[in-house]
């Protein structure tokens, strides 16, 4: 980068407050997906007014920048495939104000998920979203993919959390949406449409959300099953009853065999399996609610049903639940899992349908396909093994996606439930969002005129996904 702008930055952030150094730069191409790309220089503000600066100059100079969190994004988002300034927030990270009497609280947006629970939950309160990457995510991350996780289906995604928030546009100015308070009708939503923006239509620097009260009790079930239809009839049947689990996951054949293998058979060997949470303020509320949920696995035919109140066993449960992605790395030597299809919704009575058509799917492309996921919420994951120095197998993975994705829409479904879109879901979120898309495209030209914020993502991706991929398969680098 030209030693006249990067004079300029460090006149706003300090020497310590940004680098060009090769490692560094190196370091900061990376997300958690499949992509690489080295920006021109990283950049860690400590104020909304600094980002603003920074987004003065980038707008003057017309250079890229991209908002990056922790980098724990799986599609691409964070990685900056048009060089520029990456905007690394970390160093915002306080928790500002608890307002518990009024329901809120204001955080800096480089704050981990894990560090403002521990603060919440020294006054009872917690935000509930709980991603599995909830020791290292950030907040702002967490807003700009509206993320979510097991607890979804009971309390709601990041989006149903946030009263306001500040941002800072394109052209610097600074920008606070929304309000503190729990109601607001106030015409256009703008802290919202935030919401989901990956970093494509401002820099999120402080976010209020609305907290709420933690159970006090909660225990589990595990859910042994001979046929994904069963337990996809598990899944209807619990909520028909009435009864919303405060999590339940669910795992295929494939995940299953996995982590069994990787782990020391921590799962009974079954076709899939269900790992239903309950929760609540009292004993006797856990123990008529998970009876609920023993009824009903045993009427839909489950071969096992191991109720749990030892945070130790439920520990272990859920361990192995996170442990699929790891595990299946390990499943075949030379081959690895890659996120490609990794997070698609379907609606809840469809889920057992999209899990037998991603076997075939899988079968029909020569490729290992492990589906496991939040699944009373509908939201499933796809992980796939591949050789990833091989040109062919990505070129199978691909189409397999593609494949995928296709069955995902025709079931009413979404592309992505909680990853958001980047690169890798880019192609296929077009196709599902069509009748918006001209809608998305004036938007961000309002927003963006010069297109300096993550351009060429989601909307503005061209061309096929298999590229600047970080795996030793040249043909794809
Ligand atoms: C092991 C593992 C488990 C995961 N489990 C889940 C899960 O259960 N649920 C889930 O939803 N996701 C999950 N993810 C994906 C990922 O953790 C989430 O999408 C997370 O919200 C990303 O946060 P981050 O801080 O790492 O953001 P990054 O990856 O750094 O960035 C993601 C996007 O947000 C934008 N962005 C980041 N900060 C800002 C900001 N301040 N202002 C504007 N834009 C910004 C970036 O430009 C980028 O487009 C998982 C990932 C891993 C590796």
């Amino acid at each position: 980068m030209d030693e006249r702008i990067i004079g300029r930055i460090e006149k706003i952030v300090g020497k310590e407050g940004y680098s060009v150094k090769t490692a560094d730069l190196y370091a900061y191409g990376f997300d958690a997906s499949i992509f690489h790309s080295a920006p021109d220089i990283v950049v860690q503000p400590r104020t909304t007014e600094q980002v603003s600066e920074i987004m003065k100059i980038a707008s003057e100079e017309r250079i890229p920048v991209v908002p990056r969190g922790a980098g724990t994004g799986l599609c691409g988002s964070a990685v900056p495939i048009k060089g520029g300034i990456v905007l690394a927030m970390q160093r915002m990270n306080r928790v500002l104000r608890v307002s518990v009497e009024d329901l809120w609280v204001d955080v800096e947006a480089g704050c981990v998920y894990d560090d403002l629970n521990r603060e919440l939950s020294k006054h009872g309160f917690f935000f509930p979203p709980s991603p599995g990457s909830a020791e290292a995510c950030q907040v702002g991350g967490m807003v700009a993919t509206n993320a979510s996780g097991m607890r979804a289906v009971k309390y709601g995604a990041t989006r149903d959390f946030v009263l306001g928030l500040t941002f800072v546009r394109a052209d610097g100015e600074i920008v606070r949406a929304g309000t503190r308070t729990i109601k607001d009708s106030s015409g256009y939503q703008l802290a919202r449409l935030m919401c989901g923006s990956e970093g494509t239509l401002g820099v999120i620097t402080e976010i209020t959300f609305k907290i709420t009260t933690k159970p006090k009790k909660s225990a589990s079930c595990l859910c042994g099953f001979d046929t994904v239809d069963a337990a996809g009839r598990c899944i209807a049947g619990i909520i028909a009853r009435p009864l919303i689990p405060a999590s339940c996951e669910l795992l295929d054949s494939v995940s299953i065999e996995a982590v069994n293998k990787a782990r020391g058979n921590p799962l009974p060997d079954c076709k899939a399996i269900c790992i239903v949470e309950v929760d609540g303020e009292t004993d006797e509320v856990i123990r008529r609610d998970l009876k609920i949920v023993e009824e009903v696995a045993g009427e839909t035919g489950a071969v096992s049903v191991t109720p749990s109140f030892d945070s130790k066993e439920i520990a272990r449960w859920t361990d192995a639940r996170k442990s699929v992605m790891t595990s299946l790395s390990a499943l075949k030597p030379g081959y690895s899992s890659v996120s490609l299809a990794d997070d698609m919704g379907v609606p809840v009575s469809k889920v057992p349908d999209a899990v037998r058509a991603f076997q075939e799917i899988a079968a029909r492309n020569r490729v290992t396909i492990a589906t496991y996921g939040h699944a009373s919420d509908g939201n499933l994951h796809t992980k796939m093994l591949i050789d990833p120095t091989d040109k062919d197998e990505w070129e199978r993975g691909v189409k397999a996606v593609d494949e995928i994705f296709d069955v995902c829409i025709e079931l009413g479904g979404t592309v992505t439930g909680e990853h958001g879109v980047g690169i890798s879901k880019a192609p296929n979120y077009m196709k599902e969002r069509e009748s918006e898309l001209s809608s998305i495209i004036a938007i961000k030209k309002a927003m963006d005129p010069l297109n300096i914020l993550n351009p060429g993502k989601m909307e503005q991706w061209r061309g096929p996904i298999l590229t600047r991929l970080r795996y030793p398969c040249k043909e794809f680098a």
